[in-house]
């Protein structure tokens, strides 16, 4: 069943989209700010994505990265309001020339559709004068970026929170690059988490940002000590995440505990 639950907070209005209510991971919220919307949703939402964005006029479109959930409606978006997406310089390659996702994402989302993109600058400015800091956090996608406002104390995640403890990991994903991601995160002033999952968080966000990389660590520490017992990775995921489950069979692992523990193996848990 869709959900259609909206969001407000301050000038920040968000609308919950989704084919299939199946948690935070098959549902996904856009966010505006007056005339610029963050992350343009999936393809085969969007009758409902279009009758939010044209309740007022839309100007700029930012994109936090390629996922077809975050950018699959950017390019009709880009022509019913004739704009030119902002999105991250390392994705626009993808962007252009269409990409491919897998059955089970296509089920989900819809295919995503190929769109010219500009690159994000520096900063961004706000309808109302504040400005938007882009920043670099790589690790669920190499070309993530989360937006930071300082002058507000928020933070518009793309896909770096989602949740406060992980148990599944795409194949394409970098534990370490995450970890990293976050911690250079948390050293960003900011209190309001806007997750396009989650939605919104409100005041406790950095709290629950650094919950989540305190869960990573133990995992990745529990599974390290293990591994040095000589217990064998296929054991670690049983004992630590429970026997694989439909996620990891209906994407061929693509999607799976064994790729979330394999990479815990690798992550250095002291601070840099
Ligand atoms: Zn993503």
């Amino acid at each position: 069943m869709p959900i259609r639950e909206r969001f407000k907070l301050g000038p920040v209005e968000g609308v919950r989209v989704g084919r299939f209510n199946k948690g935070v991971n098959t549902t996904f919220v856009l966010y505006r700010w007056a005339d610029t919307l963050i992350d343009a949703g999936p393809t085969n939402q969007w009758k409902p994505v279009r009758s939010f964005l044209d309740e007022k006029p839309l100007r700029q479109l930012l994109l936090t990265h390629h996922h077809e959930d975050h950018a699959g409606n950017a390019a009709r978006i880009s022509n019913r309001y004739n704009l030119t997406p902002i999105a991250p310089q390392q994705c626009e390659n993808k962007l252009t020339n269409g990409y491919k996702t897998p059955l089970l994402q296509r089920i989900i989302w819809g295919r995503p559709q190929a769109v010219a993109t500009t690159a994000l600058p520096d900063q961004v400015p706000m309808p109302d004068g504040s400005t938007l800091v882009p920043l670099h956090t790589p690790g669920h996608a190499r070309d993530l970026h989360v937006f930071h406002i300082p002058d507000q104390g928020w933070l518009f995640s793309g896909d770096l929170f989602i949740a406060r403890a992980i148990r599944y990991l795409r194949s394409d994903e970098d534990l370490q690059l995450l970890v990293n991601s976050i911690r250079k995160a948390l050293e960003l002033d900011f209190d309001t988490l806007f997750c396009p999952h989650r939605g919104i968080v409100e005041k406790t966000g950095k709290d629950m940002l650094s919950q989540k990389l305190d869960n990573i660590l133990k995992l990745c520490q529990q599974a390290q000590d293990l591994n040095a017992q000589g217990v064998e990775t296929d054991q670690i995921v049983i004992k630590l995440l429970g026997p694989e489950d439909y996620m990891a069979k209906s994407t061929r692992f693509n999607f799976s505990k064994r790729n979330m523990i394999t990479e815990a193996l690798k992550v250095s848990v002291q601070a840099a």
